[in-house]
């Protein structure tokens, strides 16, 4: 969400004149569009903007955008009194005028409102890739876990129209686009703030996939209580929808998930595995794991480890608790020791290794569609992305970069498997 949101501004930017520079030392305007999801990320940004302030130009303009701008507000101004303006995740229209009274006026601006209420102009943004686009669908989440600042740095969910959504969709089909990822903090629970449409994610996606030349749908983020028997059925039945689904756990046990307000079970949620898995074989899964949540005891994480080992998720994205300011979890103690965390930590990454390498291995002699996206870093391969979200290189011309190729699987190494283009699409090149 945060990259599409920098492409927007970008595109905002572009539009009023302004030309992009890789070197930072010529800006006239600098942007951070920061996130706030880790304590990490804020760390890092605060620390870039205390050196930037050091050296500022009399000239240059700092913004800040982002979740760090509705999290911490005007306390960003109190910290770096350097930085121009502040404009939060559900201001972006505000950009322009935000920009002009700081060089009219020379004071600083700031603009964080709870809620999005004003559509963007997504057709707009400058997009870094020329194959594959996000889209965005829905806003903000409904959800309050727990441990997550999003749904008060995002505000609420505010679900964009359908005829917006797809006229940007056949717009960037238009422009060449072979691959749309639709997002949303809770993509689908898309609908659910409008009931008056009576239109839910999966009436979206049958629409979707009826635009001609759209071969790749994909979508994240989920929350498994949303992930619906239609949703299931329309990644089986739409050709265009990717067999990829990413159905974060965060953790295997009853009495963690309840703490965590996640609102399902353990045995809700394997339950609607099996069912994704039966309708749709193939399908490959993906996870977020949070590890050393606050009490989380051994055997609790034990039953997180089986969860994986019972799933075997194809991507896995796993982290260790840390506390973020404003949210519910702030009031308990961070009581597991980090050499704790790291432990359990470096168990699930070596057991998601071991997972991810058997199902690569089971996949080998297939033969599988790739989206070819560029050269690889040593110039000697193709890189492309398969329908299941994994990495394939690959000998080739670079006419077949921005394609569709079928490629046979023939090797892997870590997350990327090595492969040989097909002999029909060597012939139609
Ligand atoms: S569903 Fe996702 S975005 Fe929403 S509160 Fe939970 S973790 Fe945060």
């Amino acid at each position: 969400m945060n990259e599409l949101d920098s492409e927007i501004i970008a595109g905002i930017l572009t539009k009023r004149g302004l030309s992009e520079t890789t070197d930072e030392t010529l800006a006239d305007l600098l942007i951070f569009n920061t996130c706030s999801i880790r304590d990490l990320a804020e760390r890092k940004v605060m620390g870039k903007l205390g050196k930037l302030g050091r050296q500022k130009k009399r000239d240059r303009i700092i913004g800040v955008t982002g979740c760090m701008a509705n999290a911490k507000k005007e306390a960003i101004f109190q910290k770096l009194p350097h930085v121009d303006f502040i404009l939060g995740t559900n201001n972006i229209h505000d950009l322009n005028c935000l920009l002009d009274e700081v060089i009219l006026t020379g004071a600083q601006s700031i603009r964080t409102d709870e809620e999005f209420t004003q559509e963007l102009d997504y057709i707009a943004a400058k997009r870094q890739d020329k194959s594959k686009a996000y889209v965005s669908i829905i806003r903000g989440c409904d959800k309050y876990c727990t441990y997550c600042v999003v749904p008060y740095t995002r505000g609420p969910e505010v679900s964009r129209t359908p005829q917006s959504i797809l006229e940007e969709c056949r717009e960037l089909v238009a422009q060449g686009y072979k691959e749309i990822s639709l997002l949303g903090q809770n993509v689908n629970s898309y609908g659910k703030d409008k009931p008056e449409w009576k239109y839910l994610f999966h009436d979206l996606l049958y629409e979707i996939d009826k635009i001609e030349g759209l071969n790749r749908v994909r979508f994240l983020t989920s929350h498994p209580v949303d992930i619906s028997r239609e949703l299931m059925g329309a990644i089986r039945d739409l050709p265009s929808l990717c067999e990829q689904v990413h159905f974060p756990l965060q953790a295997g046990s009853n009495r963690i998930l309840k703490k965590m307000h996640r609102l399902y079970t353990k045995e809700e949620y394997f339950e609607k595995v099996a069912l994704l898995k039966e309708l749709v074989p193939d399908v490959a899964l993906g996870t977020d794991i949070i590890v050393g949540f606050p009490t989380e005891t051994d055997e609790e994480f034990e039953e997180t480890y089986e969860a994986m080992r019972q799933v075997r998720y194809a991507t896995s994205f796993l982290y260790t608790y840390s506390p973020r300011k404003g949210t519910p979890a702030m009031r308990w103690v961070d009581d597991i020791p980090e050499s704790i965390k790291a432990e359990r930590h470096q168990r699930l990454l070596d057991l998601h290794r071991e997972i991810s390498s058997e199902l690569m291995a089971e996949k080998l002699g297939q033969e599988v569609e790739v989206l070819v996206e560029k050269r690889s870093k040593d110039g000697n391969y193709l890189r492309g992305l398969t329908r299941c979200w994994r990495h394939v290189l690959f000998e080739g011309a670079d006419s077949c970069i921005g394609s569709i190729q079928t490629v046979k699987l023939t090797g892997y190494s870590h997350q990327t498997w090595m492969g040989q283009m097909g002999k029909a699409s060597i012939e139609t090149l």
